[in-house]
Order: structure tokens, then sequence, then C-alpha cells
């Protein structure tokens, strides 16, 4: 799932300080998963921007709203009727939900609430931990499930570097060096000989902004895949 957040109050006070009337809409999908965007954390913020902005004696009305994902436009269509009522709105979707709203709604003033993260799977309750940077060109199938972008300090494709130290990243002794476990559980497996394949280096270039159109979904204007 995609991890955010939640942004500094001081800061999203900060964006909200010339509006009167503000909605904050939460996604119920990724951000409500990991704790920092969805209904509850709406209504926890509303509360504490109510009180902060009595305090400074400058009132807000704020409407919520949490509705199924912010990244799919079928949902955004709950939002319609609301948001021509309110100066400016306030999402705690990912950064890809909050982008969606504002280009949907031009003329309104759309900030982000939490700060979107990595991608990344749940240890515990609360915490949460980087397992992919989306580089679009997965190797997973060489490296025994391992991904060597978010796990390697240097985000090697090809590794290891010279650091690696009786299983520890020489960032740290604490930091397992991700290659260490590659070369481990490549060995387990009895396929140690796809360490010794290299992987080319990436185009970064063509990195931004990347699309996917799913096999069966293409057409002729949709075909630029990037
Ligand atoms: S190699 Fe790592 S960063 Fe790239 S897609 Fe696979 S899991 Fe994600
Ligand atoms: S020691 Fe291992 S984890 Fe650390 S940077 Fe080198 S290859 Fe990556």
């Amino acid at each position: 799932m995609i991890v955010a957040k939640r942004k500094p109050f001081d800061e999203i006070k900060d964006f909200l300080k010339d509006y009167k009337k503000v909605l904050t809409a939460g996604c119920g999908t990724c951000v409500a998963v990991c704790l920092a965007g969805g209904e509850k954390e709406v209504a926890v913020l509303n509360a504490e921007l109510d009180m902060a902005r009595r305090l400074d004696d400058n009132p807000i009305e704020l409407g919520a709203i949490t509705i199924e994902r912010q990244c799919d436009r079928e949902y955004l269509e709950a939002l319609d009727s609301m948001v021509g009522d309110y100066d400016a709105v306030l999402s705690l979707a990912c950064g890809a939900g909050i982008q969606f709203l504002a280009e949907r709604y031009p003329e309104k003033p759309v900030f982000p609430g939490v700060d979107t993260t990595f991608i990344g799977v749940n240890q515990d309750v609360g915490w949460y931990e980087e397992r992919c940077r989306s580089c679009s060109s997965c190797v997973l199938g060489l490296t025994a499930g391992i991904c060597p972008v978010t796990m390697c300090a240097k985000g090697l494709y090809n590794g290891p570097c010279g650091g690696t130290n009786k299983g520890s990243c020489e960032i740290s002794k604490d930091q397992p060096c991700a290659w260490y476990m590659i070369y481990e559980r490549l060995s387990k497996q009895n396929r140690l000989d796809n360490i010794l394949k290299i992987t080319p280096v990436q185009d970064w270039q063509n990195q931004k902004p990347r699309t996917v159109i799913q096999p069966g979904y293409k057409t002729s204007e949709n075909s630029a895949e990037k």
C-alpha cells in the first residue's frame, strides 16, 4: 500500500489561515489503512484545527467527508455537490489523490494534509516499512523477492558493493546488507546463478510521468504507455 504520514500541524494550519470554510477530504484506502488519512484521522484533524482557530480568534467552518478512493474518478463524484460550498479543500489522500482533486476542481485551492512517503508493508500496528519505489522495472524475480532499490542503502540493482560486511551494510552494523540477504535466499533456493546476471541501469529520464495501461485496455488513443 501507499504509506503516508500526516503533515506537521502548523504547516496545515498555515495553509488554511486565509480560509473560513474548508472541506477536509479523507481517503478510505491506503492512507486509511496506514492511519494517516481515513475517516478517523479527518475527524481528529478537524477537531484540532477547530480548537486552534478558536484560540487564534479566527474561527473556521470545517466539513468532513471520506470517500473510497481519491485516485479514482468514479468515487470523486461524491464530492462534486460539496466542494462548491467551501473556500478550499484539505485532502488527506496520497499525492496522486490530491492531484486528482486539484485537477477536478481547478478553481478551488486544494492543500495536502499528508506527506506521501513510500509503498510499504504493515509490520505492526502503526509501524510501516518501505518495500517498493515503483521503479517500473521490477527485479524481484532475480533477487529472490528482496527489493534492492528499497532495501539496499545505495539502491544497487547489481550487488553487493564493497561495503558489505558479515551480513551488515557499511552504513551501520545494525542495517542488514540487502545483497547479502539476496545471496542467502538465492542460495537456499539453489538459484545463486541469478546473482551473476547483470541488470542494466535504469533510464530514469523516461520516468515522469509514467502511465500503465493494462493489456486489453489499450486503444489507438491511449497506447503511448511510458
Ligand atoms: S525492483 Fe523494487 S522498486 Fe522496483 S518495482 Fe520491484 S519492488 Fe518495486
Ligand atoms: S553493503 Fe549491501 S546494502 Fe549496503 S550499500 Fe552495499 S550492497 Fe547495498
